[in-house]
């Protein structure tokens, strides 16, 4: 089938995507010993045991031996189905150290989920990852433990907006964060994600480009916009920056209003006051966050760039701008480190899914990911064109 896209663009763009050799990740040491396929299911007296070991820290005993009383189930469940669970960093706690095969941000899931042998991939994350997941599977089944999991940087842009640009800005290509949903991705060109959104437009400027249509996050446009040299305007009709640029062509990004509702909620101010309160704090931030914040912080990168930095960089005590839940994971995993902590920038739509959902779903066979084959088809070429490059 025709792909629109690639009509638009320069003959320099992949005319197909290359996909690269795919390194196996093993599952996570956390549970080597228990899933799927030749590994046994623990015993519930060792998960609660090891979800303690990790948890006490955080949650009150009797909360982890609850929650393990559900994790254990849906681990039985998960190796009878031949499962695979993958687990977001922003997975609340009990979850993520308990029930995952893998856990990581979307660029690692995505990779995760098209190597997997599991028939059933149980997705605890947000619905566009359940769709990128089924766009990279689309015969085997993908759950997702609740609908309810949305992002307000994929409900900020429509497939008609991204059609809108396109007859606007003819041959510019689109470049569209992996959040985004299946729809949006069918009219893309690329995909990036935060761990490699500067690769990607780096790649299309090394291809000749001088502009580029990078949507729907902002913030994470302006940031990369600023690391590789471009100015970032919004399209006319949504701003009063960049008519005179577009006009004459002159090298830009083209961004689009939306924002991730959690990160633009820290602010410089926010910034000065705990440098104050604790001078010796290591700040790192997430690339949705403004570049106003993102100027006073000391490291930026994506969910998996914070954990490895966290890991990497010895600092007297250190502060995650982004979700709450993925602060206390990592505490949870370096209790040697001293982290601050946040309890009110919790993602909604990440916290629609617990352990709860998660059982209930699999049981049933609840909340399947379902998409057309024409949209598995066109937003498939941008995730393995991205892919190819990083
Ligand atoms: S943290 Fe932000 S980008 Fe991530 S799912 Fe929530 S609203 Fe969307």
């Amino acid at each position: 089938m025709s792909y629109p896209g690639m009509f638009c663009i320069t003959p320099l763009f992949h005319t197909a995507a290359v996909r690269p050799p795919i390194m196996k990740r093993q599952p996570r040491e956390a549970i080597m010993s228990d899933t799927i396929g030749v590994f046994e299911t623990p015993s519930l007296e060792a998960t609660r045991e090891r979800m303690r070991t990790l948890l006490s820290g955080l949650l009150p005993a009797f909360e982890i031996d609850m929650k393990a009383e559900l994790a254990h189930e849906i681990n039985r469940l998960k190796k009878q189905m031949n499962a695979v669970i993958l687990g977001h960093n922003y997975m609340e706690p009990a979850l993520y150290c308990s029930v995952p095969d893998y856990t990581g941000d979307s660029l690692e899931l995505a990779r995760i989920s098209s190597e997997t042998e599991a028939e059933v991939i149980v997705f605890c994350g947000v619905q566009f990852m359940a769709e990128t997941a089924k766009i990279l599977n689309p015969e085997k089944t993908v759950l997702i433990p609740s609908e309810k999991a949305g992002c307000s940087l994929a409900e900020a842009i429509t497939a008609e907006d991204v059609r809108q640009l396109k007859a606007q800005f003819p041959g510019v290509p689109v470049v569209s964060y992996v959040n985004t949903y299946a729809e949006v991705k069918a009219e893309s060109d690329y995909c990036c994600t935060s761990g490699n959104a500067e690769k990607v437009v780096r790649y299309l400027l090394e291809q000749g480009h001088n502009q580029v249509i990078f949507l729907p996050d902002e913030y994470l446009a302006r940031n990369t916009a600023h690391e590789v040299g471009l100015e970032f305007i919004f399209p006319p009709e949504n701003g009063v920056h960049g008519d005179g640029a577009m006009a004459e062509k002159k090298p830009a990004m083209i961004g689009w209003p939306g924002r991730c509702e959690v990160h633009e909620k820290f602010e410089v101010e926010d910034i000065e006051r705990v440098r104050k309160q604790f001078p010796d704090v290591a700040i790192v931030a997430h690339p949705e966050c403004s570049p106003e914040v993102v100027a006073l912080t000391d490291y930026t990168g994506s969910t998996k760039q914070m954990i490895e930095y966290v890991r990497r960089v010895d600092a007297p005590r250190y502060l995650l701008l982004t979700e709450c839940s993925m602060g206390d994971n990592i505490a949870a995993e370096n209790p040697e480190k001293e982290m601050l902590r946040l309890c009110s920038v919790r993602c909604p739509h990440m916290n629609q899914i617990t352990l709860e959902d998660t059982l209930e779903g699999m049981r049933n066979l609840r909340h399947q990911v379902s998409l057309s084959e024409d949209i598995i088809k066109r937003a498939r070429l941008p995730i393995d064109r991205m892919l190819a490059i990083v």
